[in-house]
């Protein structure tokens, strides 16, 4: 059967929920991420409007560099609070079409509306799904339209702002020929380099290669991961639109204004990293089993050590009583730290989790966890910091990480690739999440 598949994602999200909010910068070049401290910030570069984008302004670029590129651009912390409860409106928007809704991250989602409407009418469709958001959020949405999910986010792409590209079934050849193979899920700058030097410049160049062919090693397609590219190139993906897909971990992170070797100071930022984890794991109704710590120093080399626990959980206790034996296991002895960040993974789904071993979890475990729900449940009501733990009263440090801006996918693919950008906010720690795609 014919798939329809809609790609939805919002222009400059951030900024241009900024933009709608405070007429007075529109039109201007408008950046939310760290503070630039007039070139001297260390954080990064949320999102950036077209306007500052202009200036060579990108999201994931270091702070100060962007303060340097634009120094008169409109520098805002921005609200993830904000920005999460508009992408929540949005997905409502989204979920009245159709219940198979992918949220890809804040800003973006797959719909399959095969059962909804023909292949000839996407068309209609996604522009009355542009229509909507418009009207309702005044924000603008690009959309592809197109047989399958990789087709579909290519298309997102090509005319944004307010783009809407549609790849009718049968049209997958002609309308990836003349792509570079950038375009390519999963190929980075790191992929494209053997490609690019192999002559393999555009998708359709990759159409002449078999999975066997001898060269698939020396332009760096092997296995799996080969394969399915070529299949990509060939417009070819099966992967169903999955909606409420679980994340694969959640954590948090945070930069220091200053590089620091206190340990003190790193105890009490890894409790409140460890806290900030819990609350968003019994948000979710999560528990896991697997706490990863990872750890930058003034060099930028960075580190992880990971632990399984013998049980999930789902308390800041215990979340920072693995991070503290983790950190006993890098030799920062010396090292002046950049960056700490905790999470969890190994996530399973806690309610299941508790009915089955109840009696056989650690008292401690279950107690705090009791005692954490109790605080979410206090601070929904009464508010963030209503309560705080006695070692934080006692001697006030850097205080609970606060939700700033997220990572986004393009910062998680800098990340990955490249060689250590500075990363997180400055001002708190970023929650951290991993789904399937990307
Ligand atoms: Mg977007």
């Amino acid at each position: 059967m014919t798939r329809t598949i809609l790609h939805v994602d919002m222009d400059a999200f951030y900024t241009s929920v900024e933009e709608r909010d405070h007429p007075e910068y529109r039109g201007k070049p408008v950046i939310v991420g760290a503070d630039p401290k007039e070139g001297r910030g260390r954080g990064v570069v949320a999102a950036a409007s077209y306007e500052a984008r202009r200036f060579g302004v990108r999201s994931a670029m270091p702070i100060s560099r962007a303060w340097r590129a634009c120094p008169q651009g409109i520098y805002l912390r921005g609200s993830m609070e904000k920005y999460a409860e508009v992408s929540s409106r949005i997905m409502d928007i989204l979920g009245g079409y159709t219940d198979l809704v992918e949220p890809l991250s804040i800003d973006e989602a797959f719909l399959d509306v095969s059962a909804i409407c023909l292949p000839e009418r996407g068309r209609a469709l996604a522009a009355e799904v542009k229509e909507n958001i418009w009207k309702t959020e005044e924000l603008r949405a690009s959309i592809g339209v197109a047989p399958n999910k990789f087709l579909a986010k290519i298309a997102s792409d090509l005319e944004k702002p307010d783009g809407l590209v549609v790849v009718p079934p049968g049209g997958e050849l002609e309308f990836l020929r003349d792509l570079p193979i950038e375009r390519l899920w999963g190929v980075g700058p790191k992929t494209a380099e053997p490609l690019l030097r192999g002559g393999f410049r555009r998708i359709s160049d990759l159409w002449r290669l078999s999975a066997s062919d001898p060269r698939m090693a020396s332009i760096g397609l092997l296995g799996k991961h080969g394969e399915h590219l070529l299949l990509l190139a060939r417009g070819i993906d099966d992967r169903p639109v999955a909606p409420n897909q679980e994340p694969k971990s959640i954590g948090h992170e945070t930069t220091f204004e200053e590089d620091i070797e206190d340990l003190e100071r790193v105890r009490k930022t890894l409790l409140s990293l460890s806290d900030a984890v819990a609350v968003r794991l019994r948000k979710h109704d999560l528990d896991g089993k697997t706490v990863t710590l990872k750890f930058r120093d003034e060099n930028f080399v960075s580190e992880t050590r990971a632990h399984t626990l013998s049980d999930p959980v789902a308390d800041g206790a215990s979340i920072f009583d693995a991070a503290i034996g983790l950190l006993d296991r890098i030799r920062w002895k010396g090292r002046k730290i950049r960056l700490l960040g905790v999470s969890v993974s190994s996530l399973s789904n806690a309610g299941e989790v508790r009915q089955l071993s109840l009696f056989d979890r650690p008292e401690k475990v279950v107690k705090n966890e009791k005692l954490g729900r109790a605080r979410d449940a206090l601070e929904a009501r009464f508010g963030k910091g209503a309560i705080s733990r006695a070692s934080q009263l006692a001697a006030p440090g850097p205080g609970p990480p606060s939700q700033s801006f997220g990572g986004s996918a393009e910062a998680r693919r800098a990340e990955a690739e490249g060689p250590h950008p500075p990363r997180a906010g400055s001002e708190g720690s970023e929650p951290s999440e991993e789904r399937g795609e990307h």
